[in-house]
């Protein structure tokens, strides 16, 4: 029953962020989707934090007056975030045995989620300095890889808030600092995996030095990393890992 109230009260939600133009038609199905099986699992109190997530990294750039258009978030930008906590859902349920574990994982995921978006959105917005996290070298705010001051303690606040939201969920305030520690390193390491794993393109037609596999509707030759892993594809991982952490210590 809980899962076809999910169902609706999810699809609402996509739709509301269709309307609001946050999301594709593919994004508002994911995220229903994502949204259907954290209701069904776990009902209110898990759904608070990720409605959390979902509503503060999409009105963050506006709220901060970012000058940049901000684009419709894909089904892929969707899952690349929401993938691990929608499996720590269903692994409460088809592991009862491990509830608590599974529970403690989507928090975990979803801080990192949530830590990696604030980083980006204060880094771009306010982070006038940003350091390539491997080498130190000097980096445009809001390239991957790239860490700032101001970006870090956006991604410290965005920790903190998911593992706040958490608590009733997770039912232990000394797991507060667990959630909000696993967020810190899922941010950490998706810069890493950004500086390394992430693939960076050159564009043949146009010469610009690109992390998007589209450009001047040619072809992009892969300069490093690689080259089928995008930003994207770093989100997933480590949203991932902080869940893969969970469940391997506990
Ligand atoms: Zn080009």
């Amino acid at each position: 029953m809980n899962w076809l109230i999910g169902l609706g009260l999810a699809g609402l939600i996509a739709l509301f962020a269709f309307k609001l133009r946050l999301l594709t038609a593919g994004g508002a199905l994911a995220a229903m989707f994502v949204g259907a099986s954290v209701f069904g699992a776990g009902g209110v109190w898990a759904s608070i934090p990720i409605i959390g997530f979902f509503f503060s990294s999409s009105m963050l750039p506006r709220a901060l007056g970012r000058p940049h258009k901000t684009e419709r978030r894909t089904a892929i930008q969707v899952l690349s975030n929401g993938l691990a906590p929608m499996l720590c859902c269903w692994g409460t349920v088809l592991y009862p045995e491990r509830t608590d574990t599974f529970w403690l994982g989507y928090a975990a995921s979803l801080a990192v989620a949530t830590a990696d978006t604030w980083a980006t959105e204060f880094g771009m917005r306010y982070g006038v300095s940003a350091w390539l996290i491997t080498t130190g070298r000097r980096v445009q705010p809001g390239e991957s890889g790239g860490v700032s001051v101001v970006g870090s303690l956006g991604g410290f606040a965005g920790s903190w808030l998911t593992a706040t939201l958490c608590m009733p969920l997770i039912g232990s305030a000394n797991l507060l600092w667990t959630v909000f520690g696993l967020g810190v390193f899922g941010m950490f390491l998706d810069s890493l995996l950004g500086a390394t794993l992430q693939a960076r393109y050159r564009c043949a037609t146009c010469g610009a030095i690109t992390e998007r596999r589209a450009c001047c509707d040619g072809q992009v030759q892969t300069l490093r990393g690689v080259h089928w892993i995008d930003n994207n594809g770093v989100n997933l991982l480590s949203t991932m890992a902080a869940a893969g952490v969970v469940l391997f210590l506990r």
